[in-house]
């Protein structure tokens, strides 16, 4: 299989930009911001990027023998929007599962251009530094609200990684910059936008809803969580990528994964109190990645007053 007949088959499965990098360690910036993140205690709760931080420098702790990392971005803009008077939810989770429906389509590639014993497809499931070999593979730069943007398409995009022991001729890097408009900023509700492009996710209301996990005890999560945007959020907060002047939805149609009827009309008594009813009714969407009682506690705060 060549580099542009992998490249053709991956853009026409739905993604929007595809690079190869070639593997190697980290950079010493990379490693340095990722330190410098963790020691700040920006990751909050999220322990597992304390342990991993080591494995990330080296992709052969992924798989042994790593020659080409592919970098894809898929868009998820949405085309149509949640009716503004319902609790927010992020415009990612409009359709299936991204981590279900992108692994789908990237298996079926990797299988019908018999390459998949040399691959390891990675979406959010194994320790690689996805915003740096996506800008090493040259399909986007890093912009100021920590997202990777694409050229065209803007930071509304999921990453993926496709790593292989195949060796692939490199694309050149990206080194393009943001416009450093600052207005990612000036949309955050919570000050969590760092000036070196890192979250705080101590106070980032999409960290807040989606990740953590149990009652906001930290005295800025409880901050972020009691502002207007923290008290209208179901799931997540986009602020900082929907407020970006290079955001283009018309370029980017979401027609890999089309947003499911049910989630565009979500309301808070849409969501069982059962376990076991809650799975079925939301499996194979991005609900299940709080889980039930994460959710219950976002509706809890939800200002409903005026819904
Ligand atoms: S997701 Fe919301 S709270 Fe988090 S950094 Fe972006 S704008 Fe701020
Ligand atoms: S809003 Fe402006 S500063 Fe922020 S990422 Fe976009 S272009 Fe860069």
């Amino acid at each position: 299989m060549n580099r542009e007949g992998l490249r053709a088959a991956l853009l026409e499965a739905g993604a929007a930009a595809v690079g190869f990098a070639t593997a190697g360690p980290v950079s010493e910036d990379e490693d340095l911001r990722l330190r410098g993140w963790l020691a700040s205690e920006h990751h909050a709760g999220m322990a597992w990027m304390e342990r991993h931080a080591d494995l990330r420098r080296n992709l052969d702790n992924v798989l042994p023998g790593t020659k080409t990392v592919i970098s894809l971005a898929f868009p998820y803009a949405p085309e149509r929007e949640r009716p503004s008077d319902l609790p927010y939810l992020s415009r990612y989770a409009y359709g299936t599962d991204y981590h279900e429906a992108i692994r789908s389509l990237l298996t079926v590639v990797l299988e019908q251009t018999n390459i998949s014993s040399s691959c390891r497809i990675c979406i959010d499931s194994a320790p690689v530094s996805e915003r740096f070999w996506a800008i090493r593979a040259g399909i986007g730069y890093r912009g100021d609200n920590g997202a990777l943007i694409v050229p065209g398409i803007g930071p509304e995009v999921f990453l993926a990684e496709i790593l292989t022991t195949i060796e692939f001729e490199p694309d050149s890097p990206s080194n393009a910059e943001c416009l450093h408009c600052g207005a990612c900023r000036r949309a955050c509700p919570t000050g969590a936008l760092q000036p070196d492009s890192t979250i705080d996710c101590r106070r980032c209301i999409s960290y807040l809803t989606i990740e953590h996990s149990g009652p906001w005890t930290d005295p800025d999560a409880i901050a972020a969580m009691h502002t207007v945007a923290g008290r209208n959020s179901l799931l997540g907060c986009d602020r900082c990528v929907t407020a970006c002047p290079l955001r283009n939805d018309t370029s980017s149609p979401y027609t890999w994964n089309p947003p499911l009827p049910a989630m565009l009309a979500l309301t808070p008594s849409d969501i069982p109190a059962q376990q076991s009813e809650f799975k079925r009714r939301f499996a194979h969407t991005a609900l299940l990645r709080p889980g039930l009682q994460n959710l219950l506690r976002n509706i809890a705060n939800l200002d409903l007053r005026s819904k």
